[in-house]
């Protein structure tokens, strides 16, 4: 069957990307979300007092900046631009110490001992070198053949332990590990789990080779280069759509998901073969997050200075503090220490806040579906390395896991990753057809498909390809 027609449902950075890689080919898209506003967990707007813009999902982009699909776009024609801060990331400790990842690898001998630097090259510097390369293996799935195997299985080998049990391998002092921890935390996963050292790899390369930036004006300023770019293309977008039922849409040869996989079951359910629907409900999801967005009267007063050098903060002390935060978050239980990441766009960004004033941005983990209300635990965390936080506070949006999944539904549970980030469910993410359902014009291309959760595009734009590969012209 020829692909000439297709319909997308929803308008994250993984629909948008699929849209574009279709159009690109010279499909017919036609691209349809439920909110008014585009982007998904890649949007900005005024959630607290008038004039301060906060990130409604995603708030730093190592991998959007990174992403092997994105850097071929020339998206800087439609207003974005990248904000590098002085450093990438910074992790304050008790008693007015911080370690600072400096986007420069020779400049660690300056945040950590000697021993601890030796390490920390060792561990980073083969894939900070060859980023791009190692990209075009670990953004699809993971069960192919590598482009570069030398490469992939040198990231590869040490990704797959448990990140507690590497960080004490490599290094002495608790800061590095410390630092080591905060990374690994965004595998969402408990850091004795095998894999989760993969993340702490990936994202600390990132910060390496391209950094972490934010976006001038946020998240919003790249959903909007994607749009009018996919535009450019002649795709169509339709918003205020919520997609119940496939017959709501106009006959097309391929239909793309940028859902959950439960809105996938619940649209398309009947035009699927039962015993894949079956494989598809073991797909489990991942602990939530709780989130609190908040207006400043001035720049967060840190212990430690070196802590407004970087817009991402990672909270929550020591490695052992942070391991103890994440297995709980996995295991079902509150902490009231919690690993909290924090950006700060505002002290980077001026267009966030008016004149003076400044915006945070800060979530913890917590268990799928937790309706808790931890904002007085986020500011805690805050107080703890910033004494003197909660006068500055101006005004606060809190977002739990209900309030987050009724603003995007694809946050199941508060989930931010699309499904666990899980060894097995990074090998079959929903199932070993990744992209592929058992209906040959149906396709998922959400972040529960390969590579999995972040603003990279690669789900959508993989998807794309894999059914421009099956329904060819
Ligand atoms: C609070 C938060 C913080 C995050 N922080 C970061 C970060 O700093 N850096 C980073 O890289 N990643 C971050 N992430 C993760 C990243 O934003 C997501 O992994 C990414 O946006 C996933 O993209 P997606 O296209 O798969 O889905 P989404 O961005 O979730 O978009 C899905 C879209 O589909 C729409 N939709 C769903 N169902 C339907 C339907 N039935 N009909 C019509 N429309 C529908 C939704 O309304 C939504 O607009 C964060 C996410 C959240 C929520």
């Amino acid at each position: 069957m020829p692909l000439r027609t297709a319909n997308i449902i929803g308008s994250g950075p993984n629909g948008l990307a699929a849209a574009i890689t279709l159009a690109q080919q010279g499909v017919a898209v036609t691209l349809y979300e439920r909110n008014h506003r585009l982007g998904g967990a890649c949007s900005t707007a005024e959630l607290t007092l008038p004039g301060f813009h906060h990130d409604l999902g995603s708030s730093a982009y190592p991998l959007g900046i990174a992403s092997p699909f994105f850097r071929t776009l020339p998206l800087e024609q439609y207003g974005l631009r990248w904000i590098q801060p002085d450093a990438p990331v910074a992790h304050p400790l008790d008693g007015g110490d911080a370690v600072v990842q400096e986007q420069n690898l020779a400049e660690m001998a300056t945040q950590l001992s000697r021993h601890d630097a030796r390490a920390w090259h060792t561990l980073f510097a083969s894939t900070a070198h060859n980023l791009p390369a190692l990209l075009e293996d670990v953004t699809g799935p993971l069960l192919r053949f590598p482009h570069h195997p030398f490469l992939t299985a040198r990231f590869g080998l040490p990704a797959l332990l448990p990140a507690q049990a590497l960080a004490n391998l490599a290094f002495q002092d608790e800061r590095s590990k410390a630092l080591f921890a905060g990374l690994a935390a965004h595998s969402v996963l408990p850091l004795t789990n095998l894999s989760s050292a993969a993340a702490a790899l990936l994202l600390g390369a990132a910060a390496h080779a391209s950094g972490w930036p934010i976006l001038a004006g946020g998240g919003q300023s790249l959903t909007n280069a994607l749009a009018q770019h996919l535009q450019s293309l002649g795709g169509q977008i339709v918003t205020g759509v919520d997609v119940e039922q496939l017959s709501q849409l106009p006959p097309a040869d391929a239909t793309f998901f940028d859902t959950s996989v439960e809105a996938l079951i619940r649209i398309a359910g009947d035009s699927l073969v039962p015993s894949y629907v079956q494989r598809l409900r073991s797909f489990q999801p991942g602990p939530g997050i709780f989130k609190v967005d908040y207006a400043l009267s001035q720049p967060i007063p840190w212990a430690n200075a070196a802590c407004a050098r970087a817009a991402t903060v990672h909270l929550g002390g020591t490695l052992a503090e942070l391991a103890a935060s994440e297995d709980a978050a996995f295991h079902g239980r509150h902490t009231d220490k919690p690993y909290v990441l924090l950006v700060q766009p505002s002290l980077f960004d001026a267009t966030r806040a008016p004149a003076g004033k400044h915006t945070a941005w800060a979530y913890c983990h917590v268990p799928c579906g937790s309706n808790d209300d931890r904002t007085h635990i986020i500011d805690s965390q805050i107080e703890r390395f910033a004494p003197g936080f909660r006068d500055c506070v101006l005004a606060r949006h809190a977002s739990n896991a209900a309030s987050l999944a009724q603003w995007n539904p694809n946050l199941i549970g508060g989930d931010i990753s699309g499904g666990a980030l899980t060894l097995p469910q990074l090998i079959a993410r929903p199932t070993m057809s990744t992209y592929r359902t058992s209906n040959p014009s149906l396709y998922l291309c959400s972040a529960s498909t390969p590579p999995g959760g972040g603003v990279h595009g690669m789900c959508g734009h993989n998807a794309a390809k894999a059914a421009l590969q099956s329904l060819r012209h």
